[in-house]
C-alpha cells in the first residue's frame, strides 16, 4: 500500500484519482491546503506527494519531505516552475508530471475565450437575461484573414494554430524550436517573435514560464503589438508583466485581453472568494475592464484530461518500490531544464 499526501484538492481530484487505481494499493491523504515549507510536515509518512500549479516546493520544502520518507513527487500538471527541480535532484527526489494530458482541452478553451471576448457572448448573455435585447456595443471581428500569432509551437500552440487555420486565419508562429514540416503542411508562417508581435491582430501564448520567458510581454514588447491586437493568455500569468498590460489597456492600445492565468493567481485562483473584498487592485482593475475576460485556470477543466491526469500519475505512483521503472516521458529529474 502507497501513501500519498494529496495537496490543493477539489472535489473533481477525489472523483477522478479515487477512481483511478483499485483501493487496497493506494491511500489518499487529501488535503485542501497548498504544500509549502509551512505544510510539509502533513506528508510525514506518505512515500509521494501529489501537487498542483500552486504548490511551492522551494528547497526548504523538498528537504521537509525528504527527512519525512517522500520519494516521488507527482505533479499532476504539466508546467513545473513552482518546484525547485536541481534541489530535488539532489536530495534524490524523483518529480514526475502529466507533460500531455489533454493538449486540445487547453486550445480549445483558448479558442473559446477569444470567440467569448471578440463577440462579446458573456456581455450578451447577461444583457438578455434582462430582457436587453439590444445590440449596441457588440460589434466584434470575423476571425477569418486575420493574423494570429502563435507564441509557443509545442503541443497546445500547434492545435491552437490548426483551429485558426480552420477559422481560415493566417497563422505566424515563433518557437526557438520550430517544426518546418509541420508548418509547411498546416499553412503556418515561423518568423521572428518581432515580427509575430508587430503583425497579429491575436496574438496567443503557448510557452512555458522560465526565466528567460519571464515578463515576456513587458512595456517594449507590449509597445510593439499593432494597436487593438487582442491577446490570449492560457499558458503562465508571469508571462505577462500585469502593470504593463494595464497600462496598454487603459491607454486603449490594445483591442482586449482573455487571461486563464494572472500573475499573482497563487492563493486566488480555485478558490471561492465571493464574500470577501480581493485585496490585490491590479485583479481589480483588469475585472473592471470591458475588453477583459479572465477565467480561473481552467482551460485543461475536460472530462478526457482530468481522466488522463489520474491515469498517468497514479500509474507513476504505483511503479513506486515495485522495481520498475517510471514512465520515461513524465520524469523531470535528472534535471534537463534551465
Ligand atoms: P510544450 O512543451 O509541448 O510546448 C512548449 C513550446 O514552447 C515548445 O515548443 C518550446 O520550444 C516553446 N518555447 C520555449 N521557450 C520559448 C520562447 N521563449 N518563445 C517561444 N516558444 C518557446 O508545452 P504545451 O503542452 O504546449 O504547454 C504550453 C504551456 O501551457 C505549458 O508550459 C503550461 O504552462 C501551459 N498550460 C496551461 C494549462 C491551463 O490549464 N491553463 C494547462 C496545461 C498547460
Amino acid at each position: 500500500m502507497t501513501t500519498i499526501g494529496f495537496y490543493d484538492t477539489k472535489s473533481y481530484d477525489r472523483t477522478f484519482f479515487e477512481s483511478a487505481a483499485r483501493a487496497e494499493l493506494v491511500q489518499w491523504r487529501f488535503h485542501e491546503f497548498h504544500l509549502s515549507t509551512e505544510t510539509a510536515a502533513t506528508a510525514s509518512g506518505a512515500q509521494a506527494v501529489c501537487v498542483f500549479v500552486n504548490d511551492r516546493l522551494d528547497r526548504p520544502c523538498l528537504e521537509a519531505l525528504q527527512r519525512g520518507g517522500v520519494r516521488l513527487i507527482a505533479l499532476r500538471c504539466a508546467g513545473f516552475n513552482n518546484v525547485d527541480l536541481v534541489a530535488a535532484q539532489a536530495l534524490g527526489l524523483v518529480v514526475t508530471r502529466v507533460p500531455a494530458y489533454s493538449p486540445h482541452a487547453v486550445a480549445e478553451h483558448a479558442l473559446g475565450l477569444l470567440l467569448t471576448l471578440n463577440r462579446k457572448i458573456h456581455r450578451a448573455y447577461n444583457r438578455v437575461r434582462e430582457h436587453n435585447f439590444s445590440l449596441d456595443g457588440l460589434v466584434g471581428f470575423d476571425i477569418c484573414g486575420k493574423t494570429v500569432g502563435v507564441v509557443g509551437t509545442g503541443k497546445i500552440g500547434r492545435i491552437t494554430a490548426q483551429i485558426y487555420r480552420g477559422f481560415e486565419a493566417k497563422v505566424t508562429a515563433y518557437d526557438p524550436v520550430p517544426l518546418p514540416d509541420w508548418a509547411e503542411a498546416r499553412g503556418v508562417n515561423y518568423t521572428d517573435l518581432d515580427t509575430v508581435l508587430a503583425t497579429s491582430d491575436i496574438l496567443t501564448l503557448h510557452l512555458p514560464l522560465t526565466p528567460d520567458t519571464h515578463h515576456l510581454l513587458n512595456e517594449r514588447t507590449l509597445a510593439r503589438l499593432k494597436p487593438g491586437a487582442f491577446i490570449i493568455n492560457t499558458s503562465r500569468g508571469k508571462l505577462i508583466d500585469t502593470t504593463a498590460l494595464i497600462s496598454h489597456l487603459k491607454s486603449g492600445h490594445l483591442g482586449g485581453v482573455a487571461l486563464d492565468v494572472y500573475e499573482e493567481e497563487e492563493g486566488i485562483f480555485f478558490e471561492d472568494h465571493s464574500s470577501q473584498v480581493l485585496q490585490d487592485d491590479e485583479l481589480n482593475l483588469l475585472l473592471s475592464f470591458p475588453n477583459v475576460l479572465i477565467t480561473s485556470h481552467q482551460a485543461f477543466l475536460t472530462h478526457e484530461a482530468l481522466g488522463e491526469i489520474a491515469r498517468v500519475t497514479t500509474e507513476n505512483i504505483l511503479k513506486l518500490g515495485s522495481g520498475q521503472p517510471f514512465l520515461p516521458t513524465t520524469i523531470l529529474t535528472p534535471v534537463a531544464v534551465p
